[in-house]
């Protein structure tokens, strides 16, 4: 459920009719719905109802925008961060830095630095390497790091290659097999808080059941773990539920509700707090890619639909041949088949191929739907095109959450040294 929805015939996000927000901002431009991403952290939260100790920490690279993160730490979410750089958004949005939880497969020293000198809730460890490192740096700082041990479940997610992390040949966390001996050498170190275990096997899930072989294999550890005399209090079970991206797709992600159950049932015993890391799941069909089309092109089947944002703007399709529901702001009624393309110069700048989509034409303004995870973050300045503005709406009003960057800002923070003559 979200709040784009068509009102008298035009594309509306809450209360405001997407042609207004293209004439004052211009296109392209991300559009997102407050009462939307409300409803998502809502909803995840609900469906944990019967997880009777938790932590929710938005996976903050879904969608770092400050005013985004602003929403939901009012809904009383943290944050998972992957960077320093995301570090500090998490708390110039307002979210307690106990409520940060640090994962991230290749965090610096200065960045384990930064985390303890700023507090943070957790530490999600990698490696074992990492772990002493952390352990150092800690003891020099006369602090103790509270961390969990992130493991590889070794279990198949089901979905993009690119977006799959909990495989054996995947370069994250350390393998289950092992977690055993490198916990117990961990856990001896003065400086680190070793109190559990995170996992989080990738993304866009549209099944339980990786989940639930992950969730397993992290009980039985846990079990083993307490067995051999450890303490413990923290699971973290990530993020990876799936959002629908297709209209009328069969293949429908499990809800939130769905997904709480599975959790209540397979950590029943477990007696710790869990922790989770909801990305996708609250701001992917939070927000939308507001477009012009620019041209309408003939092909040599179909003709191409050329619209003003591009690949720079949202790579998904690009990077993982994302779909994106592809919808007319004020649709006649008619269909076309068309190609869609941005103006970058690779073919890879295809949003969709030779697909039955609203008819089009130049000036007509389109939306590509679920674009509010992984959209933005991602976007760039090739070919020398601006970075793309951000628009949160909230019920009749709305306010521009992140500038448009003209490639001439860009072009500013150039030089030419004065040696090539
Ligand atoms: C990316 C990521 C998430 C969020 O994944 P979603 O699919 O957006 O829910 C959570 N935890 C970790 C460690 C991640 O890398």
């Amino acid at each position: 459920m979200n709040h784009f929805e068509l009102r008298d015939g035009v594309m509306h996000a809450e209360d405001i009719p997407l042609p207004r927000i293209a004439e004052e901002i211009g296109t392209p431009v991300y559009v997102y719905s407050r009462a939307t991403l409300e409803r998502h952290a809502q909803a995840f939260r609900d469906g944990l109802k019967d997880v009777p100790r938790k932590h929710l920490a938005f996976a903050i690279k879904s969608n770092p925008n400050l005013g985004v993160l602003r929403v939901l730490a009012r809904q009383g979410y943290g944050a998972d961060v992957v960077s320093g750089g995301e570090l500090e958004r998490a708390l110039a949005a307002g979210m307690a830095a106990e409520d940060i939880v640090f994962s991230g497969v290749g965090k610096t020293r200065a960045e384990l630095a930064q985390g303890l000198d700023r507090g943070i809730g957790q530490f999600n460890i990698e490696h074992e390497p990492e772990g002493i490192a952390l352990a150092e740096i800690a003891l020099a700082k006369e602090m103790t790091a509270p961390a969990v041990l992130r493991v590889n479940p070794d279990v198949d997610a089901g979905t993009h290659a690119k977006i799959s992390t909990g495989k054996a040949d995947n370069k994250f966390g350390v393998g289950i097999d092992v977690a055993p001996e490198i916990f117990a050498r961990l856990s001896a170190l003065p400086g680190l808080n070793l109190r559990g275990i995170a996992v989080h096997i990738g993304s866009q899930l549209t099944s339980l059941a990786p989940f639930e072989a992950a969730f397993k294999r992290v009980g039985e550890l846990v079990a083993d773990l307490r067995a051999a005399g450890h303490s413990i209090t923290h699971v973290d079970l990530g993020g990876g539920l799936g959002v629908p991206y297709r209209a009328g797709d069969n293949i429908i992600p499990p809800s939130p509700a769905d997904y709480g159950a599975m959790v209540a049932r397979v950590t029943r015993d477990w007696d710790v707090t869990l922790m989770f890391e909801p990305g996708r799941v609250i701001a992917g069909n939070s927000g939308v890619l507001l477009t012009e089309t620019l041209w309408v092109k003939p092909g040599a089947t179909h003709p191409f639909v050329i619209v003003d944002a591009a690949m720079n703007d949202l790579a998904r399709p690009a990077l993982y041949d994302a779909w994106h529901d592809f919808v007319a702001v004020k649709p006649s009624g008619e269909t076309m088949t068309a190609s869609i393309v941005g103006p970058v110069c690779e073919t890879g700048d295809t949003f969709a191929r030779d697909r039955l989509i609203d008819k089009v034409e130049a000036g007509d303004l389109a939306v590509f739907c679920s674009a509010g995870a992984y959209g933005a973050t991602m976007a760039s300045t090739y070919n020398s095109r601006s970075l793309v503005p951000e628009v949160l709406v909230d019920g009749d009003r709305y306010a521009v959450v992140a500038d448009r960057i003209a490639a001439g800002t860009i072009m500013a923070a150039e030089r030419v040294p004065d040696w090539i003559d």
